[in-house]
């Protein structure tokens, strides 16, 4: 008997979105399903007092692939918005990345020259030739006034325990701009769309069916009736009923309040890098948006141990998770007419650009674009 469908989507997240466009302009008809109860999965935007909140925490576009940066133009338009976060050391305030005003603000000095001996001189009073630990690795890079007020208190939390006992290969490099530049990223094209991931995500969909508030692993077997291919974007091991183990996970908690003020930080993202102060960063979401509403949005931002059922965020790229995805992987290699794509279904962590350069190969592979 035919399939109703030529593909069931399961997750209407970015990389679903991305893979169902581009298969109903190859002329195929698509289902998508998702469990939560928007679309747009964690770039999910919606609107508090007038202003885009960034739901599952700040997004920002950017990318160096000039195609994935004209194929997301397609659906939105991308304001001019530049990440230049800043950290909040007990009072004091740094510009990030680490750049030329951050060693003003540090050491007083004002030429490259001047910081370079600065840094130098801190790497060579504290260099460990077989850096054991975070801690360090970070001193032997950037030195120890950096690593004291920049990094320790945020990785800390981050991590939820001491540097001196995560691993020194977590970091290689940090990176050190010997420039004033507080561009956090080095891509061309950057920005934020003026009205909404959300709304890019409904134009990317336009016209395709999309139920939603629907589990998948609930029924798979009817659902699998329904269509000749399936594109499986939920996390790896619950689609294998978890036979090697649960993958885990880093998660966030966000904690969101209005405000009756106009502007509550002056900037976008706040990260707070003392250990004392429990949240890693403060978003005020208007400033992503330029905007002039009368009250103003923030979230809490704090890193918190996963636990099977909380939200996954981060995968963790240690030696016992990357095992365990090995071996989910030879499964979804035996899996015909199932394609498992996007963070959770490659257990991986993607910026969005990478994600969407990742579905449109996978669609032009299946669908025969190229
Ligand atoms: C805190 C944070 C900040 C980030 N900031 C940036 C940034 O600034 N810039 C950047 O480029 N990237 C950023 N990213 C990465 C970005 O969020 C991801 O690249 C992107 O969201 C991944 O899209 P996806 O479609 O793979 O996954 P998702 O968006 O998670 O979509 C998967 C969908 O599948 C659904 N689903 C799962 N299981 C089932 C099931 N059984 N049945 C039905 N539906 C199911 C889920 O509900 C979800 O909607 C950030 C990530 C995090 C965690």
């Amino acid at each position: 008997m035919k399939a109703k469908y030529d593909f069931l989507i399961v997750g209407a997240g970015l990389y679903g979105a991305v893979f169902a466009y581009k298969a109903k302009k190859a002329g195929k008809s698509c289902l998508i399903i998702d469990k939560r109860s928007h679309i747009a999965g964690n770039i999910y935007t919606e609107k508090v007092e007038d202003i885009q909140v960034h739901k599952y925490g700040a997004h920002i576009f950017h990318t160096n692939n000039k195609e994935v940066w004209e194929f997301v133009n397609q659906f939105a338009e991308f304001n001019r918005y530049t990440n230049s976060p800043v950290a909040n050391y007990q009072g004091e305030i740094y510009n990030l990345p680490f750049n030329m005003n951050t060693f003003n603000k540090m050491w007083g000095v004002t030429t490259p020259d001047e910081a370079k001996e600065k840094i130098d001189l801190q790497r060579r009073e504290s260099y460990v030739k077989h850096p054991q630990n975070l801690e360090e690795q970070a001193i032997n890079l950037v030195g120890s006034d950096i690593y004291e007020k920049l990094i320790r208190g945020y990785t800390e939390k981050q991590w939820g325990r001491p540097c001196t006992e995560i691993p020194a290969f977590i970091i290689r490099r940090l990176p050190v701009r010997f420039t004033y530049d507080n561009n956090y990223f080095n891509d061309p094209y950057q920005g934020i769309p003026i009205d909404g991931y959300t709304a890019m995500v409904e134009r990317m969909i336009e016209g395709i069916e999309v139920k939603l508030e629907t589990d998948y692993l609930e029924n798979k077997s009817d659902w699998d009736h329904l269509a000749n291919m399936v594109v499986y974007t939920g996390p790896v091991d619950a689609y294998f009923h978890y036979q090697f183990g649960v993958l885990e996970y880093r998660s966030l908690l966000f904690e969101t309040e209005v405000m009756d003020t106009d502007n509550f930080q002056g900037n976008a993202v706040v990260n707070y890098t003392d250990r004392e102060t429990p949240y890693t960063r403060i978003i005020e979401h208007k400033h992503f948006d330029f905007g002039t509403q009368p009250k103003t949005v923030v979230t809490r931002e704090y890193s918190v141990e996963w636990k099977q059922g909380d939200e996954p965020y981060y995968p963790i790229n240690d030696e016992k998770n990357s095992m365990q995805y090995k071996r989910y992987k030879a499964l979804t290699d035996k899996e015909g007419n199932v394609i498992f794509g996007g963070r959770l279904g490659e257990y991986k962590y993607y910026n969005m650009d990478q994600v969407v350069e990742a579905a449109l190969r996978k669609a032009d592979e299946v669908l025969g674009n190229r």
